[in-house]
């Protein structure tokens, strides 16, 4: 089945005549469009693109199955545009996405179509996101093989007195030089005692002797994202970085040891963190262990301790635990990883033993 039919499959399980979808991402996969600012609506009958003049062109050009409708401003409007489509189809109950609709739209269209039944639904396309197929592992893997090309250039890059700035800039240059489309999602350069902030901006900070640099990037290819983490000490490590260092590392690969299509994510999550814990430094690994990658830098499913899910062949995660001490520093190592029914294939192949240079 294509996705345009699993999708319909999963309305008739929702109980719902058709969807309407305004998140980007969720249109992207659905209906190839790589524009912003338009909406979606499938039902039995219906495949209808509904945008405005600035890209109807686009639509037609990238969205072969659908049938692209433009509204326009006073006449038609959004909402007379949905309606006279819910009424061609016989869409009564129509789905909408909770998660991305705004409090101003969600009045609007009820306000707008007094005769349809919005119905608030979760994780529709995002449930058939999860699962990626050969074609958007490709685009991942090539995702990954640009960071690891960038990662291999700016260490060159790296020495005492550049700034976190002066690498996040080169990095961004490398990572569109290798043929990106552009960076994955923005990049966390921390150094020294900073490398303690998991998500810490870069800054105009210089990088000194000893310092710990922690660098958290990706690339986009095809509009897919890859997601990285590498850690390296400047010029000597001493006894605590690398017992530090070990640490997570190991954690790192009891978790990646033990991921296949069918473990629960939380499972998962629990390897590494009670690895983390029984060296003694259970508090200072705050954040999840992990998070489905592809058309957003964060998807479904997650590795957490919260999280109720399994495993599917075809899921796209990161491996990432960390170890963060205030005031001293922190470590951090990430790859893509794609799941398998007895395994993993890791995309992010940089190596993870501890870098020492400049
Ligand atoms: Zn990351
Ligand atoms: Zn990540």
């Amino acid at each position: 089945m294509n996705r345009l039919e699993r999708l319909k499959a999963k309305l008739k399980e929702q109980n719902v005549d058709g969807i309407f979808l305004q998140n980007d991402s969720n249109i992207r996969y659905i209906s190839g469009f790589t524009g912003s600012d338009s909406f979606v609506i499938v039902s039995e009958g219906a495949n209808a693109f509904i945008t405005d003049s600035r890209y109807t062109e686009q639509a037609q050009e990238e969205c072969r199955d659908f049938e692209v409708i433009r509204w326009r401003t006073p006449a038609p409007g959004l909402e007379e545009t949905i309606q006279s489509i819910c009424s061609k189809h016989g869409i009564k109950r129509l789905a909408f996405e909770r998660e991305a609709i705004t409090y101003a739209m969600y009045v609007q269209l009820t306000n707008g179509l007094p005769e349809i039944e919005l119905v608030p639904t979760s994780e529709i396309v995002e449930g058939l996101r999860g699962v990626k197929d050969e074609e958007e592992i490709q685009c991942i893997s090539k995702a990954a093989e640009i960071a690891d090309q960038a990662f291999t250039e700016i260490l060159k890059y790296i020495k005492p007195g550049v700034t976190e700035r002066d690498i996040e800039r080169e990095l961004q240059y490398l990572i569109k030089k290798q043929g990106a489309d552009d960076i994955g999602f923005p990049i966390i350069v921390a150094s020294g005692k900073r490398s303690s902030l998991p998500h810490a901006i870069p800054a105009d900070k210089k990088i000194e002797k000893g310092d710990f640099v922690t660098l958290d990037f990706g690339a986009m290819y095809k509009g897919y994202r890859s997601d990285m983490t590498r850690t390296i000490v400047m010029s000597e490590a001493d006894e605590k970085q690398r017992e530090i260092y070990d640490i997570v590392k190991s954690a790192q690969a009891a978790a990646s040891a033990a991921i296949k299509a069918g473990m629960s994510c939380k499972e998962v999550d629990a390897c590494a963190r009670d690895y983390i814990a029984n060296a003694g430094y259970g508090e200072c690994f705050g954040h999840g262990l992990g998070h489905g990658v592809g058309l957003d830098i964060h998807e479904e499913p997650y590795f957490s301790t919260k999280s109720d899910k399994f495993l599917e062949a075809g899921n796209i995660m990161t491996v990432e635990p960390g170890v963060y001490l205030p005031s001293w520093g922190g470590v951090r190592i990430e790859d893509t990883v794609v799941v398998r029914e007895n395994g993993i294939e890791v995309l992010t192949k940089s190596s993870k033993e501890l870098i020492i240079i400049g």
